[in-house]
């Protein structure tokens, strides 16, 4: 009892500081959880563990969230994690983002992301499924032949699956695997949470 209150405690401050979130959507995510429906395909530690030339043949289209997933949190891009994203674009991969990021920050990461042919989408307020229904059809490219890639289950991996995304990755937190400026407090907390219970460890 002191656990689930604990937790329930975590949830609504997670909640309270985590402005751009869709929360009834979110809440949707927690019935999944707790009825333990499948909201990821593939685990792994990061953007450099995953082999896309052995997904190739499949998949046209990679969708990633931006903060601790390709940089670390609220940061710019690392020159490996640039290469990497160059060379994904040279295998022929059409490449989008996601990102909760505020208004100011977003024109700036579009410019910047354009200039590597990755096109943005802001989320629309994430496990809103919004932002990747955009890239969908920026692309023109079916959601059976997309990858989603993230950190975090309750957020682009459950609005990944609400797009029908077929393919949906969890990466650890980059700034827990490559150090960086890291979440708040509750972030982390709640993102452990969702791994926590998703997994049941
Ligand atoms: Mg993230």
């Amino acid at each position: 009892m002191v656990l689930i209150s604990l937790k329930l405690s975590i949830i609504s401050i997670g909640l309270n500081n985590n402005k751009n979130m869709n929360i009834k959507i979110y809440l949707k995510f927690w019935k999944s959880l707790l009825k333990r429906e499948k909201l990821i395909t593939s685990h792994k530690k990061s953007i450099f563990n995953i082999d896309f030339s052995d997904i190739k043949n499949k998949y046209e289209l990679i969708i990633f969230d931006y903060d601790d997933t390709i940089s670390d949190f609220h940061g710019k891009l690392d020159p490996k994690v640039s290469d990497l994203l160059m060379h994904l674009h040279q295998m022929g991969y059409k490449i989008g983002v996601v990102s909760n990021c505020s208004k100011k920050r977003f024109s700036t990461l579009k410019k910047y992301l354009e200039k590597m042919n990755i096109y943005l989408a802001p989320s629309g307020n994430k496990p809103s499924p919004k932002g990747f229904f955009e890239i969908l059809s920026h692309f023109e490219i079916s959601p059976n032949k997309t990858v989603s890639i993230g950190d975090r289950i309750g957020t682009e991996c459950f609005a990944a699956k609400l797009a029908g995304i077929e393919k949906v990755y969890l990466v650890e937190r980059y700034s827990k695997v490559f150090g960086g400026k890291k979440p708040n407090i509750f972030h982390q907390a709640i993102n452990g949470l969702e791994k926590k219970i998703y997994f049941n460890t």
